[in-house]
């Protein structure tokens, strides 16, 4: 008889983005010449940086000549993308991060969705809340929780952010092993400072846990004081993983891109209580399950790392913080409290009011899509999160209209 994983079935089923979806298309046949304008989902829509283009057509002939065709690479990704980004990303910037330490992939949700694999199932995990999803899923999967109730899962410790921490909560008062952040922070918008950081990384050292750093969103800092890795806080080296993506740093979402930060000092312990190297571990899991991201992809995403690569992706994220920046204008307009959307493409707005029923108001009234805060975890109620990606006419004519239907309601 061929068996389910029992945990499977503790998953709560995800009703936000079939909600979502669910009143989108109520209130598009109900107004069918209206047009909705989508500010809901994490998905970049502009195109890929013209330098990444090019790379791509050229690694395309590279494949139709024998001398230069590619089969399968190295599965950790090729020396020409795990160089240029340990120089670029982290060298630049005094950390010291090498090559051997970079695993390149084809995704940041598979690399944060795998990497408690290599764990005990009776780790104690802690996550934020509100979550990207997927830190939470994946440890119900693997044993770690018990049941759902009342939008958590018992033996998980959960972080709020809110208010009163800047949804930058400080480590838990209570042991644990495995710790997730996330900065900027999808779906707050919040980005943690360095003191904020060095309480994670001295509590990890202290409690001999792990932090899993989820920097997706690093390329949109602006502001030089606020770090853009774990490991410009010392000692991150040592009790530290990232995960960084192309995805939103240069609209690779489509194309699939990738890599996870694993530095040699990295510590675990084995059962006996002896120390161990994650780095190896990690190696050994990703070599059995992965065969490499392809090798277009690799050059496209090595482009980014040349002087007019960086140009391009600048021009890139700043088009989105500039999207941002007319989601708060149009915010402060209405007197509404916002966080984040200044170093982050994501902006979380004090609904004053329960998530969904403003999410309604503003689908029902203005045509807009966005994201009630309550599916992102229950400290997310109150709150709903509007993205940035979407094309510059799109987000004006949005916040027009919000601004309206919001100050005539
Ligand atoms: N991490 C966070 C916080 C995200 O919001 C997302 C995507 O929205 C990802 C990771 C996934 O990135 P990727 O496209 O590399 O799988």
């Amino acid at each position: 008889m061929i068996t389910i994983n029992k945990h499977y079935e503790k998953l709560a089923k995800s009703y936000l983005f079939v909600d979502i979806a669910k009143s989108v298309r109520t209130y598009q046949e109900e107004h069918p010449d209206r047009e909705v304008i989508k500010l809901g989902i994490g998905d970049v829509t502009r195109p890929l940086p013209p330098i990444c283009i090019e790379a791509l057509h050229a690694a395309a002939d590279d494949m139709a000549e024998p001398a230069s065709f590619h089969g399968y690479g190295p599965e950790q990704g090729y020396d020409f993308l795990r160089s240029a980004i340990a120089e670029h990303e982290f060298q630049a910037r005094g950390v010291k991060i090498t090559a051997d330490d970079i695993f390149v992939s084809d995704g940041s949700k598979c690399d944060t969705g795998n990497f408690q694999e290599l764990f005990s199932p009776e780790l104690r995990v802690a996550v934020p809340d509100p979550v990207y999803p997927v830190y939470v899923d994946t440890n119900v999967m693997a044993g770690r929780t018990g049941p759902f109730s009342d939008g958590r899962y018992a033996g998980l410790t959960y972080i709020a952010g809110n208010r009163e921490n800047g949804f930058v909560p400080p480590p838990p008062s209570e042991e644990v092993d495995l710790i997730y952040l996330c900065y900027p922070n999808n779906p707050t918008g919040a980005v943690a400072t360095k003191e904020q950081l060095r309480a994670y990384v001295d509590y990890a050292r202290e409690h001999k846990a792990l932090i899993l750093f989820d920097a997706a969103y690093e390329a949109f800092i602006r502001d030089d004081s606020l770090p853009r890795s774990i490991y410009e806080i010392p000692g991150a080296e040592t009790c530290a993983v990232e995960f960084r993506s192309f995805s939103k740093t240069a609209g690779f979402t489509g194309l699939r891109c990738a890599y996870t930060v694993v530095p040699s000092t990295v510590q675990a312990w084995k059962p006996d209580g002896t120390a161990t190297s994650l780095r190896d571990l990690w190696m050994r899991r990703h070599t059995t399950k992965f065969n490499g991201a392809s090798y277009p992809v690799q050059r496209a995403a090595a482009a980014i790392y040349s002087d007019r690569g960086r140009r391009e992706v600048r021009e890139l994220t700043d088009y989105y913080l500039e999207n941002a920046r007319v989601i708060r204008r149009g915010l402060d307009t209405l007197g509404l409290s916002s966080y984040g959307g200044i170093n982050s493409p994501y902006v979380w707005v004090d609904a004053d009011r329960p998530s969904w029923d403003f999410f309604h108001l503003l689908l029902d009234k203005a045509g807009v899509v966005t994201t009630p805060g309550a599916g992102f975890g229950p400290a997310g109620e109150g709150f709903i999160r509007i993205s940035a990606f979407n094309e510059r006419d799109k987000v004006e004519s949005a916040m027009d209209r919000i601004v309206k239907a919001v100050s005539t309601s």
